[in-house]
């Protein structure tokens, strides 16, 4: 490893001195940092594939793909060469007034890939989410339609925490504390398909919460922008998944009714579904389709908002105005793209999406001892995503599953009481075995079974 000064913390001793710098200087997310003291941080050293490796050596299996953003592993060498490479041409212009080759060939591949022509970049997820619904609101205001205001989401659903984007969030410990300071929007109801009638199947109940939605546009429509999804899987809802039936019928009714589609494949896009983007398994296309998260592969921050021809012409005009005058300074970064492009590249040449259905069939046939545990229900598979819900679990529950599983080298955070993997697609077929024995362990020392 070469000597990288004052990051190299090879003793124990400067593990724990990082650890308390990170607890004096860093204000980590989504985290109560008193309970930090108690529950410290991973001083994480180097990566490699699906491992992680702290500072003394010990290696965990990411076991959740560092936040939902690692598609092929930690130090990709394919990924590392295209982003050195570009290193030594340009790190960053900005894209207002210039334009540089990672972000036209980026552009062109995602136009080929998602059939939306017009990709419009932001940095992180949230700011995808805000620049898909200033469009969607502007969009209608450039045709004419400047009441048409409001946006609808789905209960339970999350769309990142900035201002714009946690109103359209349906999870109350992201939302309640900042209500004051938010829109309103509306939530229909969720397909999760947890929450069906006994006897209802995925699909029955995918089209009851439909007419949900179609009562809400029926009375609504005129003052509604847009409807935001999760097709096919609500992430942060703690995995809740549905039918593609629900989207097949979601289009008809936006555009029965006027309303723009807004897919949030940000944490389902890329390959994470099964197919590359989630919409393809309900054959249909959103209006616009934000992006993030994997799209470099999990290493540099980008997020892309792709459109329809018909949302560009809107504004495309002689009046500045009517254009889209949204930026972030990092807009279409080379780096990112380049690292974008790197992990496309790989999905072609390893035809990847093929390769996972091998992985995930293996996956689903070794999980059946932690599958058939009493505790375990709703045990649910999209593509490269498992879950399931332990009955009876406490309150500390996910706490105390996170630190019996890092004892066993894995990396999970369930969501309160749901357990998931979402794995790195470069997991084999050990790493596999191991993420289901270490998760059983982990999950009989949770509930104190053993
Ligand atoms: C993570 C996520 C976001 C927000 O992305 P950030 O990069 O964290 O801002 C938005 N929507 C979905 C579905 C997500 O999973």
């Amino acid at each position: 490893m070469p000597n990288v000064g004052f990051l190299d913390t090879k003793s124990a001793m400067e593990q724990s001195d990082l650890i308390s710098r990170t607890q004096a200087a860093v204000w980590h997310p989504c985290t109560q940092m008193k309970q930090q003291i108690a529950t410290p941080p991973l001083a994480i050293a180097r990566g490699q594939g699906v491992w992680l490796y702290d500072s003394d050596g010990r290696g965990y299996i990411d076991g959740i793909s560092s936040w939902w953003v690692n598609l092929f592993g930690h130090a990709n060498p394919r990924i590392n060469a295209a982003i050195c490479d570009q290193l030594e041409q340009i790190e960053h212009v900005m894209l207002a007034g210039c334009t540089h080759a990672p972000v036209v060939a980026l552009s062109e591949r995602l136009a080929q890939l998602t059939g939306l022509g017009h990709a419009f970049y932001g940095s992180d997820g949230a700011s995808a989410t805000e620049i898909a619904l200033k469009m969607s609101f502007h969009y209608w205001r450039n045709r004419g339609q400047a009441d048409k205001t409001e946006f609808v989401s789905l209960k339970n659903s999350y769309h990142g925490e900035t201002l714009g984007a946690l109103s359209v969030t349906d999870v109350a410990i992201f939302k309640d504390t900042y209500a004051p300071l938010l829109r309103q929007s509306a939530q229909v109801m969720s397909p999760d398909w947890r929450l069906a009638e006994v006897g209802e199947s995925a699909e029955q109940y995918a089209l009851r919460a439909a007419q949900d939605l179609a009562e809400y546009l029926a009375q609504h429509h005129r003052r509604v922008a847009a409807l935001i999804v999760e097709p096919l899987v609500q992430g942060a809802a703690g995995m809740a998944m549905y039918h593609p039936a629900y989207l097949t019928r979601v289009r008809q009714l936006c555009d029965e009714f006027g309303v723009h589609l807004i897919a949030d494949e940000i944490a389902v896009g890329f390959g994470r579904t099964g197919t590359m983007f989630a919409c393809e398994q309900a054959a249909i296309k959103p209006d616009l389709m934000c992006l993030s998260k994997g799209i470099t592969g999990g290493y540099l921050p980008l997020s892309a908002v792709l459109v329809t021809d018909e949302i560009y012409g809107a504004f495309y005009d002689d009046a500045t105005a009517r254009g889209f005058l949204h930026s972030h300074s990092y807009t279409g970064n080379p780096l990112a793209c380049r690292a974008a492009l790197a992990t496309l590249d790989i999905f072609a040449e390893d035809q990847v999406l093929a390769a996972n259905r091998s992985k995930a069939a293996y996956l689903e046939q070794a999980v059946l001892p932690l599958r058939e545990h009493p505790r375990v229900a709703d045990f649910r598979r999209t593509g490269m995503i498992w879950a399931f819900d332990v009955l009876g679990a406490g309150v500390g529950f996910a706490r105390d599953f996170y630190l019996a599983a890092l004892e066993q080298n894995l990396l999970l955070r369930p969501i309160g009481n749901t357990v998931y993997f979402m794995p790195p697609y470069v997991i084999n077929e050990a790493e596999m075995d191991q993420l289901v024995s270490g998760s059983l362990i982990a999950l009989r020392q949770a509930i104190g079974e053993i």
